[in-house]
């Protein structure tokens, strides 16, 4: 067994564990597995152990991931993860099924227009900035609802929930130093939610993507639907 599949296998392992710990079921998460910086051989081993969803932060490495593993490409749903700038959104519009990491109505409305006719509609979350780092993009909670509503009447989008990175914390995942933004974004995942109802606005507001190799348990417990994993499956990135 390869070492991609191996540590595959135990990434599923413990998104189990952490289901069963959270009495969930072990379906309600799932796996994206990080690829960036690493060559499309690497995904092709993940997919062969049987992974599907795939993430990427750059444009131009994603774009040229995607084409590199171009027969794979229906079987592959790809999402876009990182920043994303306004000269960037055509190509992310046209190449990828879903953008996890919108923080701006603007960005929003470009993919609207830009994402191709003939293509689904592209599955958006919004980025909260929920440690309230200076540094890190992403709403702040506050404006979270009315982005939300505004974004999900766009067209050829489909928002689909919320996506945060927060600070990282030095304690155990079961710790509530460790929980808690996680359990902050299940708050503001609520009020999103109920933002959308009472203005009918009809959505799948069905995803809260937070955790990654360090704390997918944390983000579990408090309600992931999918955790986004990197080195765990992949080892460490080389410096950029
Ligand atoms: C790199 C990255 C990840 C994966 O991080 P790991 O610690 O390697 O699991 C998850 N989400 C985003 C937005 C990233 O940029």
């Amino acid at each position: 067994m390869s070492s991609i599949s191996a540590r595959w296998q135990a990434v599923l392992a413990r998104i189990t564990q952490a289901c069963l710990v959270a009495t969930r079921p072990v379906d309600a998460v799932s796996l994206l597995a990080v690829s960036k910086t690493f060559p499309p051989e690497a995904v092709r081993e993940a997919f062969l152990a049987g992974q599907r969803a795939f993430g990427e932060n750059y444009v131009q490495e994603g774009v040229a991931k995607i084409a590199a593993l171009a027969d794979l490409r229906e079987h592959i749903i790809w999402h876009f993860i990182g920043p994303l700038q306004s000269n960037k959104t055509r190509e992310v519009a046209t190449h990828f099924d879903w953008v996890h990491a919108i923080d701006r109505l603007k960005i929003a409305q470009r993919l609207a227009e830009q994402r191709p006719a003939h293509l689904p509609p592209l599955q958006v979350c919004i980025q909260v900035n929920i440690s309230g780092e200076a540094s890190k993009s992403g709403v702040s909670p506050a404006e979270a609802p009315a982005l939300a509503c505004a974004i999900a009447q766009l067209p050829q989008l489909q928002l689909r929930g919320l996506m945060a990175i927060p600070e990282p914390v030095d304690a155990p995942v079961d710790s509530p130093q460790a929980r808690a933004p996680f359990a902050a974004m299940s708050q503001i995942f609520a009020q999103c939610n109920s933002a959308l109802q009472e203005q009918g606005i009809p959505t799948t507001f069905d995803t809260l993507s937070m955790g990654m190799s360090a704390d997918m348990e944390s983000a579990i417990y408090e309600g992931a639907t999918i955790v986004r994993v990197g080195t765990a499956i992949f080892g460490n990135r080389p410096p950029l």
